[in-house]
Order: C-alpha cells, then sequence, then structure tokens
C-alpha cells in the first residue's frame, strides 16, 4: 500500500503548489468561508491550510489518511487507468505517504476537535483529542523528506514559493465568497477579505494582480442563451505584456484550454489588431452538461459539447466589449 501511495503521489504531488492546490479544494469543498495558509521554506518544511469548514467526524479522521489504493489496483492497466482520473480520493493518502502529515478537525456539532498524524503514510496513531474550532487544520511537513529522488528535484526556496502563491492566487480569484490569507515563514504575504460586491472584488484583484491592473480594465457581465461571460479584461491602451495576467475560470474551475484561449486571442486581435498578451481574469458559467471540466484536472482542460458556439459566445462578447471601448 505505502509504495502504491507513493506512485500515486508521483501523479498528484509534483511540488508543494500540487499539495497546497488538493488542500484548499478540500477547504473548499468542506464549505469553508476562511481559509489561512501558512508556509515555511517554499513548503519544502510546511505547507499548514486551516479552515473553517463542516470538518471530519473523529469516525472518518483516520480512513481519510488511510484509504489507500491496495484494493483497487491490482493491475498495471488499472494504475494507469486511476492515474488518468487524477486520483480521484487518493489526494491526502498520496501526500501523506510522501511526508508528515496530520489532521486536526472538529466537525460541526462536535464538542471536541481530534487530531491524527503520520510518518510516511506509514503508521497512524489513534485519533487523539486535540482542542480546535470547528474545522479543520491539515500539516505537511517535510514533504519528500523519504523519496530522495523528489526532494532533490524540488527548487529553491523562492520558485517553490512563487508556484504556491499562484496556485493560491488562482483559487482565491474563482471563490470571492471566501477570505484568505497566505503568509511565507511567518510573515504575512496577503490577506483577502470576503468580496460579495464588485468593488470588493475589485479591491481583491489589485491585492493579487497589481493595481496597475485595475486601472487598465473593464468590467463586464453578459448572459446569451445560458451563457454567461464575467469578470474584466484590459483596455485597449493596456500594454504591459503579462504572461501570468491570464485567468479563465469554467464553471468556476481555471482552465488553459486551446479553444478558449483562441477566442479571446482573436477578439484582442481584431479589435486591436494585436494578439499577444491579452490581460483578462474571466469567469464562463454554463449548464454543467455542456461541459466535462474533469477531462485531465492537473493540465486543466476542458471539452465543451459544443465547442463552436463557446467559442462563438466569448469571441463575440469580448470583440463588442474591446470595440466598445476603443478609445
Ligand atoms: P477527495 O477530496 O477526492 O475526496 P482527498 O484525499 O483529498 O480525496 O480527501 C479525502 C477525504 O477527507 C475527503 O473526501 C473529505 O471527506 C475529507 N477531507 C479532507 N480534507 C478536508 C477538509 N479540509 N475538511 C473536511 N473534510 C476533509
Ligand atoms: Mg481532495
Amino acid at each position: 500500500a505505502q509504495l502504491i501511495n507513493q506512485i500515486a503521489a508521483g501523479e498528484v504531488v509534483e511540488r508543494p503548489a500540487s499539495v497546497l492546490k488538493e488542500l484548499v479544494e478540500n477547504s473548499l469543498d468542506a464549505g469553508a468561508s476562511r481559509i489561512e495558509v501558512d508556509i515555511e521554506q517554499g513548503g519544502a518544511k510546511l505547507i499548514r491550510v486551516r479552515d473553517n469548514g463542516a470538518g471530519i467526524h473523529p469516525e472518518d479522521l483516520r480512513l481519510a489518511l488511510s484509504r489507500h489504493a491496495t484494493s483497487k489496483i491490482t493491475t498495471l492497466e488499472e494504475l494507469e487507468r486511476v492515474s488518468s482520473m487524477g486520483f480521484r480520493g487518493e489526494a491526502l493518502p498520496s501526500i501523506a505517504s510522501v511526508s508528515r502529515l496530520s489532521i486536526a478537525s472538529r466537525a460541526t456539532g462536535q464538542e471536541s476537535g481530534w487530531i491524527v498524524s503520520s510518518d510516511g503514510g506509514d503508521r497512524f496513531a489513534d485519533p487523539a483529542p486535540s482542542a480546535h474550532p470547528q474545522g479543520t487544520t491539515v500539516e505537511v511537513r517535510d514533504l519528500f523528506y523519504n523519496t530522495p529522488a523528489r526532494r532533490k528535484f524540488m527548487r529553491t526556496e523562492k520558485t517553490e514559493f512563487g508556484h504556491i502563491e499562484t496556485q493560491l492566487k488562482r483559487l482565491a480569484l474563482s471563490r470571492f465568497d471566501v477570505s484568505f490569507s497566505l503568509s511565507h515563514n511567518r510573515k504575512e504575504v496577503f490577506t483577502l477579505p470576503l468580496a460579495d460586491q464588485v468593488m470588493e472584488q475589485e479591491r481583491r484583484l489589485a491585492g493579487l494582480l497589481g493595481s496597475g491592473f485595475l486601472e487598465q480594465t473593464i468590467h463586464l457581465d453578459r448572459e446569451q442563451a445560458g451563457l454567461a461571460l464575467r469578470g474584466w479584461v484590459a483596455r485597449p491602451v493596456f500594454s504591459r505584456s503579462q504572461a501570468d495576467m491570464q485567468y479563465f475560470y469554467v464553471n468556476g474551475r481555471m482552465v488553459r484550454d486551446k479553444l478558449v484561449t483562441h477566442a479571446v486571442r482573436q477578439a484582442f486581435q481584431d479589435v486591436l489588431f494585436h494578439g499577444r498578451h491579452p490581460a483578462y481574469v474571466l469567469y464562463l458559467d454554463l449548464d454543467p452538461l455542456q461541459v466535462d471540466v474533469n477531462v485531465h484536472p492537473a493540465k486543466h482542460e476542458v471539452r465543451f459539447r459544443d465547442g463552436r458556439m463557446v467559442h462563438g459566445f466569448i469571441y463575440r462578447t469580448l470583440h463588442q466589449v474591446l470595440a466598445d471601448t476603443r478609445p
């Protein structure tokens, strides 16, 4: 089981930022409205995610860590199949197998909290009582300490932290109804309060992308035939080339999709006569039956049932918005 978890970890846990993503997504799944992230040494020493979500019932606490893949994977073929599904339900055991992991949690309605921890996913002590407010704290220490080959692949503290920050930004831009904070080596990096109103959302954008982004962007909010496109695009004068200022979410999940990217670029190209490095934070919402966002979660690919229609909608909407604000 240990080996298989470590193999699985090779897929799920590429670097500290991928651990962070799994943990924060779990917090969001648990309905948290506040998520606090503390990192030490670029995540190599510590990745801690604290949330105020529904928590984990004491009986499920050990299960969350030890639900391993042995019973599921018996052949190589199966392993491949599982890996292509992105190891749903295997994130925590995978992370546990390559780190020192602890989960402290107090579930809704429980009088006290419980903690369970593991060393390389090998042994689990029974859950012990632990003071904890409602919600969950997952601590991942010494990532890859028992897989030296993988530890060697980690980059500098600065690089790994950069990936973590990027990852959390993406998540924070997907959920304005959740507050986020991030610290590195005990120093605050950002704190983002809940943002219901567009103005508050723009404050979050400015905090994450720099105030320059906002000065030059326009807010849009269009709906047509079951498709909605909202968010912010750069005004034509915006010229700073920023590869990291392109955020596109489909039904709340960040994607990097060829069709989407093409539609956006084409609109910029046709209005501005150049489509290089457009800056945008956009949210496309549509009937979940019209899109499969699980094609390859790690690669952020999506598959639209009617790609042509989606492409046309994005293109037309942006073309109009950009043309309207052409100086
Ligand atoms: P998955 O998220 O695919 O179910 P994970 O390995 O990431 O698999 O998590 C295992 C389970 O542990 C989750 O299904 C959930 O029940 C529980 N869990 C993990 N993190 C949290 C959290 N922050 N709050 C509440 N429950 C959690
Ligand atoms: Mg998960």
